[in-house]
């Protein structure tokens, strides 16, 4: 691994320091607010530098102190953000959501500068390097697609409807976030099929169960509740999180955003957004979702004949599945024709184990240790540590990884300082709601869906870190093509699949016995079971996130056209008097472009075959060739070049639909 360290030569970051995410850290409404303003106006200082210039335009004093600029704008928006979605204090969430605000507003306005325009128009940069080069053409672009060579109304209107997209968006997350519900059960026989620890942490009151629509409380009940009424009426409290606020929130939201690409000159929402990604239009992105779809068509059937078959042993009289059928009737085949059941493997994963699994996999594999460090966070359940390749530091993360209330509901990776070259070490968080070791009555065990999610998390936040020697903020990894980003950390999940991998760290937590790789290979087998259906989901999602922004949203009904794409693409059909569009978070942030997950699933399948060529999964000769060409550039180069240059040739379908197709029979 010493040698791609060494080989990074010019990526060298041992010269950059660890500085302060100063906004994550405030304690006060009032801190927040003080720190926010004062990196914005450091911001407008380093604009009007350039602005003032009056010769010729250099790197110096042109795109340096734009660098800074992004430098000071994205920690306020970044920070703002983890703020946001993780303050125990409500009054310091707001603060952070004006903070983002006001850092996404000025960031727009930046793109709507013409002087700044200008300035970047007349910049020199053909005999650069190719980093810096990309930089510029990226800048410039962004320019043009912001809108910066409209007229000066139009312009006017651009920020102002930019400004209330995300002042709607914010609100749309937010109305999930708090819509915490809840159903009471008289008895905790109505749990049965529910592992015991499940049921043992959640005692009655006052004669009372009372089980929450958060994810640790209500995705076991779909998936082991036997008792269908119990599910049902979770699946209803669970879809109808955000509802009714949302309703008239999303539809704000689908009109403010084609109203925004009409402006901009684009026939709608869908064909704006996707025209920077790797897959370069909305037709295209309506072409895969179409491939995948067929792709998927005989395995679904199969799939779900199977399910419905299963669910007549407990109805006889049953056509089809309902909504809150799949994960449990999922399960129960995977238990009884697969002699899988997923509490089999609960015990092998506790969560302590689990973190310290991925330090260690993670670590082989890519070279790095991991120490534990005493820096202030923002909970005290929050754990910070530096990551290092040989003595020298490569930046910090944290881990902020169990539920609490007002906390983000869902899984994701925060950046929270770009790192640069020579300047500065990359900073991110891990915010995600596994099982809590403080508050669970015995070991904390974790789902091997959890696992997964663990892994997938990691990735981003090691693509965050192992990409910190950008020479510019507009070649980090925060700018690289949208529908690539989720590649590298769904290539990691392998490592949560694989016996190569678990046997590492999954040991039984009574016994200390490594998960045996007889268990390992039949959950793979079981987990293979049902992949057409949950991959025609996942199609749903893409076609509906496409279809709320392909079409001038006056004629949409959102109830109407989910249901219509639920119905062409996804077997189980519609809860009828449900709201899934109002918990569907992705229609914020991913808008249309929700097909980007399985896009970069196909790459990610792809990257993955050199590994499984080689048949040893943790070679961490092969490991570092990925790091140094798919991680390190971060987008200093497009995404495909990069798959082109580790891959050796064009990325292909196979390995995907390799994948798709495995234990299909
Ligand atoms: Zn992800």
């Amino acid at each position: 691994m010493t040698t791609s360290t060494k080989a990074r030569g010019p990526r060298n970051v041992s010269r950059a320091r660890m500085t302060t995410p100063k906004l994550a850290l405030a304690t006060s409404p009032a801190a927040v607010d003080r720190i926010a303003k004062a990196g914005l106006s450091r911001g407008k200082t380093f604009l009007s530098r350039i602005l003032r210039v009056k010769g010729r335009r250099s790197i110096e004093n042109t795109l340096d102190p734009y660098n800074e600029i992004l430098r000071a704008a994205y920690e306020v928006v970044q920070q703002g953000e983890l703020v946001f979605n993780v303050h125990a204090n409500a009054k310091v969430r707001d603060a952070g959501n004006r903070a983002y605000q006001a850092g996404m507003s000025f960031l727009t306005e930046l793109t709507l500068n013409r002087d700044l325009y200008e300035a970047f128009e007349k910049l020199d940069v053909r005999s650069r390097d190719a980093e810096t080069r990309f930089a510029v053409f990226k800048i410039r672009r962004d320019f043009k697609r912001a809108g910066v060579d409209k007229d000066e109304a139009t312009r006017g209107r651009i920020k102002a409807l930019n400004e209330e997209i995300t002042a709607i968006g914010s609100e749309f997350d937010r109305n999930i976030n708090e819509d915490v519900r809840s159903i009471e059960l008289d008895s905790p026989k109505l749990l049965e099929g529910l592992p015991a620890d499940y049921i043992a942490a959640r005692p009655a009151k006052e004669g009372k169960i009372t089980i929450t629509t958060n994810y640790p409380d209500a995705l076991p009940v779909f998936q082991y509740a036997r008792n269908a009424e119990v599910r049902r009426r979770m699946q209803w409290e669970f879809l109808n999180r955000g509802y009714p606020k949302n309703m008239a929130v999303l539809d704000r939201l689908l009109v403010k955003r084609n109203e925004l690409a009409r402006l901009l000159g684009y026939g709608n929402y869908a064909e704006y957004v996707t025209e920077d990604k790797m897959i370069g239009s909305a037709k295209a992105a309506a072409d895969f979702v179409g491939k995948i779809e067929k792709a998927s068509g005989p395995r679904t059937d199969k799939d779900y004949k199977v399910l419905v078959e299963r669910k007549r042993k407990e109805s006889p009289f049953a056509e089809a599945l309902d909504s809150w059928d799949p994960s449990y009737l999922i399960e129960r085949v995977r238990a009884e024709q697969y002699s899988f059941s997923s509490q089999e493997v609960r015990p092998f994963f506790q969560f302590e184990k689990v973190r310290d699994g991925i330090f260690a996999i993670t670590g082989k594999l890519f070279g790095v240790r991991y120490a534990r460090v005493t820096s202030p966070t923002w909970h005290e359940s929050v754990e910070a540590y530096d990551v290092f390749d040989d003595g020298a530091r490569l930046g910090r993360f944290y881990l902020d990884l169990h539920p609490r209330p007002g906390k983000f509901n869902h899984a994701a990776a925060f950046p929270l300082i770009v790192g640069l070259r020579g300047t500065q070490l990359p900073q991110a968080a891990l915010v995600c709601n596994f099982p809590d070791p403080r508050t669970t009555k015995g070991p904390a065990l974790m789902e091997h869906n959890d696992v997964v999610t663990f892994f997938h998390e990691f990735g981003h936040l090691l693509h965050d870190i192992f990409s910190g020697g950008s020479k510019w903020l507009k070649t980090s990894m925060g700018d690289i093509e949208w529908d690539f980003v989720e590649a590298p950390s769904q290539m990691l999940e392998e490592w949560a699949r694989r016996p190569e991998g678990l046997q590492g760290f999954a040991t039984h937590h009574e016994t200390g016995e490594p998960i045996p790789k007889e268990l390992v290979e039949r959950m793979e087998r079981a987990q293979a079971f049902a992949r057409g259906l949950l991959v025609r989901r996942q199609i749903f999602f893409a076609a509906l996130s496409l279809a709320y922004y392909n079409r001038d949203p006056k004629d949409i009904d959102t109830t109407a056209l989910a249901k219509e794409l639920n119905a062409a693409y996804y077997p189980v059909p519609w809860y009828e008097g449900t709201h899934f569009q109002c918990n569907f978070g992705h229609l914020n942030g991913y808008s249309a472009v929700y097909y980007t997950y399985m896009w970069s699933l196909v790459i990610a399948k792809d990257l993955f075959t050199p590994f499984q060529k080689k048949g040893v999964i943790l070679d961490p000769v092969q490991a570092g060739k990925y790091r140094r060409l798919i991680l390190e550039p971060g987008s200093a180069k497009p995404a495909a070049a990069m798959v082109r240059e580790y891959l050796g040739r064009p990325p292909r379908f196979d390995a995907f639909r390799r994948w798709l197709d495995q234990g299909a029979s």
